[in-house]
């Protein structure tokens, strides 16, 4: 269902009537692409965190979690390259006074070009734009914008400025006592979680004993001031990053590459998202770190978009941060080389970097899991929103709803609920018909609805609803537990 705004429209609505997410600083109007999660969103977050973490880490020998702090010593982001290199090529419409991205620009004309069928056009303009961006060739950009006739969406004109580039990351001051040679107080909001790991490689390695290969995960904010920042949390200007470095011994990274390549679109998979809303693009502009790249698209409302990149980064980063800090970055491996009978020895490890956004993530799963569907039969209409969310995702697991505020059944959901609470999250609900409760857990995306009547008073039975199928089957309270537990492992 690509390009489908009224879809998107409406799951960007049902975020808000649900719960979900927030305008930030919405009484004062908002603040452009930066959203806060509600009650329900932050849950749904907090589970796809865990989903990634538990995968990465407790189910990996070989891969140990950090969590290092935003603000880091501000020569960190010139070694890394951002200071000078963190730039996109942005170009302005002199009538609107609009500006675009060069590379959403050229690939929304391309877009237009698929829609209306021309397959084959789009692909060569990407093509085009692709060779000049690699080449830096921002005059040759200019010509081909012209020339193809592409428009301002707001002012409709061609009228264009030349193109510049435009740092995307945040600065701010760091009170008076830090003192760096030549920038004094400025300090960085880090645009990636990455750096964090690099700067504490031989922390982790030394003092966890972690033998090459070998990887450390982290999940935190990250800060970029995107310039078109529009289409809801798929581009935020303060976002969170899930980020794996896994560190090689050099000369093995196309292998490693392609095993992370491998391994993280099983990872979607797993989740029971069909592979068609998957594929992978490989990059032919390469980063200013890397030797290989490619990104895991997912079909969005808007079309397929990157939501993950897995980047073989060399030994750029630590051999940039030995050169600024002075400090060996160096790992000694002692295993022995068959090929000289020796061991490895001294090397700065080669990186296969895994890079998904977790708002992406979340914007995914959730477009994924939104339907409208009509129920409606001979005899009445009848329509329900539902979130078909992983079990093991649902913000609320199971809902306990009582037939009646009275005679002992609200005080019957109440211990079902206790005695399930530590568990999994559970929701009562007493108010409107359960028809009504039925329809706004569908809406949160709860797996099972329990309903607690007078038979439950005599034989312990209650009746469980699944959401999907939105059967009814009778069971034992007693069974309950391990019904809800199964669905979500
Ligand atoms: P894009 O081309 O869409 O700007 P990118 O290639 O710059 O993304 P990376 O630097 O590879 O992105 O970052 C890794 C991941 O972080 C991306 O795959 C994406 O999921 C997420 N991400 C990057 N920028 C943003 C953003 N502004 N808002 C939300 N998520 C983001």
């Amino acid at each position: 269902m690509a390009n489908d705004s009224n879809r998107f429209q409406a799951i960007i609505s049902h975020c808000k009537e649900y719960g979900f997410i927030f305008p930030s600083s919405e009484i004062y109007d908002g603040l452009q692409a930066v959203y806060d999660y509600g009650q329900m969103g932050s849950e749904l977050k907090k589970n796809i965190k865990d989903y990634w973490w538990k995968s990465m880490t407790q189910l990996r020998d070989n891969i140990v979690g950090i969590d290092a702090a935003i603000f880091m010593h501000p020569t960190t982001w010139k070694a890394s390259g951002h200071v000078d290199n963190f730039n996109d090529p942005m170009i302005d419409n002199r009538d609107s006074k609009k500006r675009y991205r060069v590379d959403h620009l050229i690939e929304g004309f391309a877009d237009e070009l698929r829609t209306a069928g021309n397959e084959n056009a789009a692909a060569q303009v990407i093509e085009t734009m692709e060779a000049l961006l690699g080449a830096d060739d921002f005059a040759g950009l200019k010509k081909l914008i012209e020339e193809k006739q592409i428009k301002c969406a707001v002012s409709g004109t061609c009228n264009w400025t030349d193109i510049r580039q435009f740092n995307l990351m945040f600065a701010t001051e760091f009170g008076s006592t830090v003192s760096t040679e030549d920038e004094d107080n400025k300090v960085y909001l880090r645009p990636e979680t990455a750096q964090g790991i690099f700067v504490n490689f031989l922390n982790v390695q030394k003092t966890g004993r972690m033998k090459v290969p070998f990887g450390i995960a982290q999940i935190g904010k990250a800060f970029r001031n995107e310039i078109v920042a529009r289409q809801f949390i798929f581009r935020m200007r303060e976002f969170e990053q899930m980020e794996m470095q896994f560190f090689v011994r050099p000369g093995t990274q196309q292998q490693w590459y392609e095993y992370w390549k491998e391994e993280r679109l099983k990872w979607h998979l797993a989740l029971g998202i069909p592979s068609s809303s998957y594929r992978y693009h490989d990059h032919v502009k390469l980063a200013h770190y890397a030797d290989a790249a490619c990104d895991i698209e997912f079909e969005f409302p808007m079309g397929f978009k990157e939501l993950e990149g897995i980047h073989s980064r060399t030994d750029f980063d630590l051999k940039q941060h030995q050169e600024f800090s002075k400090k060996k970055q160096q790992y000694f491996d002692n295993e022995v080389d068959p090929a000289t009978g020796k061991p490895y020895g001294n090397y700065i490890p080669y990186v296969i970097e895994t890079s998904i956004g977790l708002d992406r993530m979340f914007l995914a799963v959730l477009s994924h899991a939104y339907e409208e569907q009509d129920l409606s039969t001979p005899e009445k209409t009848d329509s329900r929103v539902v979130l078909k969310l992983p079990a093991a995702l649902s913000p609320i697991k199971m809902a306990v709803l009582p037939l009646n505020k009275k005679d002992g059944l609200p005080e019957i959901a109440e211990e079902i609920i206790a005695s399930c609470r530590n568990d999994f999250r559970c929701f009562y609900e007493e108010k409107d018909s359960i028809g009504k409760r039925y329809r706004r857990m569908d809406a949160l995306g709860t797996p099972f609805c329990v309903t607690v009547d007078y038979q439950t008073k005599e034989d312990q039975t209650v009746t469980i609803r699944h959401r999907d199928s939105m059967e009814q089957e009778r069971v034992p309270i007693t069974a309950l537990k391990e019904l809800v537990l199964k669905a979500m492992a």
